[in-house]
């Protein structure tokens, strides 16, 4: 039901805010349209008991705030909370403000938080992301101890043993690291977006700028990301095999994996060593979608600097 609901009678303390922040200036702009009579659609609540809780327009409400408005309308539905997180994190994903990978990975927390005992399968669709992007964030919860543990699954053969990206089982000594992936990546796409504003705003505002070498500046976080992508696991040591996690191997420096270009010289001069195929492509990434194994390439690659170091192949 469609109605006009007091902001004030709101509890977005305790209302699900699955993104990793609200972007200010969507509340700015959205704010001025508002004013300017802009109609917005209406937000989704759910009612428990006599307070409201917001599934979807967390932008939209704090806009109407902004804007000066006591009122907002809202379509009411009537639920519990299991049904309003499910709400909060379809909505989130079918239209509005575009998810950002930390979007993904909140919401991702969020319903592993509200349903740790839930499957991986059931989280990704409740979150539409990939089963495996699910499993890398759960063991990091679990490791900083915010879900259990619980119990060991068995591993079926073929179906959920993680795999590298050319396809190869990760020791399971290895599997935190290559988990832990994401937080590389998340930082990767924090400079990119970073660059890209950056690169604007010269043209923007070019007075404001004016003491600033802003393409030195460009430059050095070009270099920074680089070093970044170069952190990216990409396939199991091929040296030591990543099961034995040791400092004394020097190739991947004990943590198990090596990057593409690493890899990619390893495999020059072994062509025992299975190559990328079929998923590991960019062309098989979409923005809805989290293949954990398929990274776009432009995580795996950059063009002016070297891989880690290369020790000299056992020929056999
Ligand atoms: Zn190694």
């Amino acid at each position: 039901m469609t109605q006009d609901i007091p902001i004030s009678s709101i509890d977005f303390d305790r209302s699900p805010l699955p993104r990793a922040s609200l972007r200010q200036e969507v509340i700015v702009e959205y704010a001025k349209a508002m004013r300017a009579g802009a109609q917005f659609p209406p937000i989704l609540v759910v009612a428990i008991g006599d307070r409201y809780y917001i599934a979807d327009g967390w932008h939209r409400t704090k806009a109407a705030i902004e804007a000066g408005y006591t009122q907002i309308r809202a379509e009411v539905v009537q639920g519990d909370e299991d049904e309003l997180y499910r709400l909060a994190l379809r909505a989130n994903i079918r239209h509005g403000v575009r998810r950002s990978p930390e979007d993904k990975r909140k919401a991702v927390e969020i319903a592993l938080k509200r349903w740790p005992q839930k499957t991986d399968a059931e989280i990704a669709q409740l979150c539409v992301v990939e089963p495996a992007y699910v499993l890398s964030v759960r063991r990091s919860l679990q490791r900083r101890g915010i879900i259990s543990r619980g119990p060991m699954r068995k591993l079926k053969p073929g179906t959920d043993v993680p795999t590298d990206a050319v396809g190869q089982p990760i020791p399971p000594e290895a599997y935190e690291v290559w988990s832990e992936r994401y937080r590389i990546i998340d930082h990767i796409d924090t400079l990119r977006k970073l660059i890209a504003v950056l690169k604007e705003e010269e043209k923007t505002y070019p007075k404001l700028y004016a003491g600033v070498v802003l393409k030195a500046v460009v430059s050095h976080l070009q270099l920074a990301m680089n070093e970044l992508i170069l952190g990216v696991p990409y396939a199991v040591c091929p040296v030591c095999g990543g099961g034995v996690i040791s400092s004394a191997c020097n190739t991947c420096f004990g943590r198990g994996f090596v990057n593409k270009q690493t890899y990619g010289r390893l495999a020059d001069h072994n062509p025992l060593l299975p190559r990328a195929s079929g998923p590991v492509s960019a062309t098989s990434y979409s923005p809805g979608q989290e293949p954990a194994d398929s990274l776009p390439d432009r995580y795996w690659e950059n063009d002016n600097l070297g891989g880690d170091s290369i020790p000299d192949m056992p020929s056999s």
